[in-house]
């Protein structure tokens, strides 16, 4: 029997970036399934939300942007507190870096034990992991359940609409354009990480999202949704996902299996309707192990450290 490498240690492919155009002010930076950048054009400055893994990766979005406008790069804002959205801040030099408050106390309660952990899992996405500063990513500015900018006329709203793939999850909303960059809380094509996640309220952040009536969305990871029929296919495919795992896994939980046989069920169940998505086998202990621990005893998501991490997989997948 062959055992899986750890985490994303054996996706080592370069993948292709595409920097598309969505609407007057905004523009996505997309690569086949690797985290994605959403980049906001104002009338005097440029938002970028979600920055990259590491400065190096984050120049390449920074080249991108400068063959489009050489307006300066004002803010940054992170959709949540996870390594490989964040660490590339400083490339940006910006102005603000702006973040729920809920994702600034996640940065105090677990961005060094979450940065030693994301590094050991995407060694692809952290190959040039000197060039992130020492210690942690801090917000200059955070704000709780809304905040407005003004770029020049340009509204560029933060919101939290609740909790899903973290505590903190905030998207950005264009309202006059109907443009949302999500964050996390949606994937295409590419498979929802959930090992923070708070898998009973994702589906009704989900369906806040879907109220906002996008006509344009720039999910964490996969290609950018164009019209709103790829936007509710995007929703709809991240809700189905979250549901069916988290049903699979209480119902073995409830009927006292381990998380062992849980996991091999829910793998089992999940892999011929979602088995093609990027990161799949990535994901799936990690998203199993969360949704077995809100299942039973664990409301809120357990620090993931390095070395948890290796025990998880050990356990699961050894
Ligand atoms: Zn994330």
């Amino acid at each position: 029997m062959t055992t899986k490498k750890f985490a994303s240690q054996a996706d080592l492919e370069e993948k292709k970036v595409s920097f598309v155009k969505l609407s007057d002010h905004a523009y996505a930076y997309t690569a086949e399934g690797d985290p994605n950048t959403g980049i906001i054009i104002g009338d005097d400055a440029v938002l970028v939300a979600d920055t990259q893994a590491t400065p190096a990766m984050a120049q390449d979005v920074i080249r991108h942007i400068r063959q489009v406008t050489d307006k300066p790069i004002k803010y940054v804002v992170l959709t949540h507190y996870h390594a490989v959205r964040v660490l590339g801040a400083s490339a940006y030099k910006p102005e603000q870096i702006l973040a729920s408050q809920d994702t600034y106390d996640l940065i105090v309660e677990r961005g060094e034990a979450d940065k030693a952990s994301e590094i050991g899992r995407f060694p692809r996405l952290f190959q040039n992991v000197e060039t992130v500063p020492a210690g942690m990513t801090w917000p200059t500015m955070t704000f709780t359940g809304k905040m407005t900018l003004w770029l020049g006329s340009l509204e560029v709203q933060l919101l939290q609409v609740g909790r899903g793939h973290t505590k903190g999850d905030t998207v950005v909303w264009l309202p006059k354009e109907r443009v949302l960059l999500s964050g996390d809380l949606v994937e295409f094509d590419a498979t929802p990480y959930a090992g923070d996640a708070y898998f009973r309220d994702w589906p009704q952040t989900l369906k806040n999202l879907e109220k906002l009536n996008p006509l344009a969305l720039v999910p964490g990871r996969g290609a950018a949704l164009l019209g709103e029929d790829r936007v509710a296919q995007g929703l709809e495919m991240t809700r189905n996902f979250v549901s069916d795992l988290y049903a699979s896994v209480k119902a073995g939980a409830e009927q006292g299996r381990d998380l062992k046989e849980v996991y091999r069920e829910t793998y089992a169940k999940m892999k011929p309707k979602y088995g093609n998505w990027v990161i799949f086998d990535h994901c799936m202990p990690f998203d199993v192990t969360r949704a077995y621990d809100e299942a039973t005893q664990y409301p809120d998501p357990r620090v993931w450290t390095a070395e948890r991490d290796r025990q998880m997989w050990e356990t699961l997948e050894g």
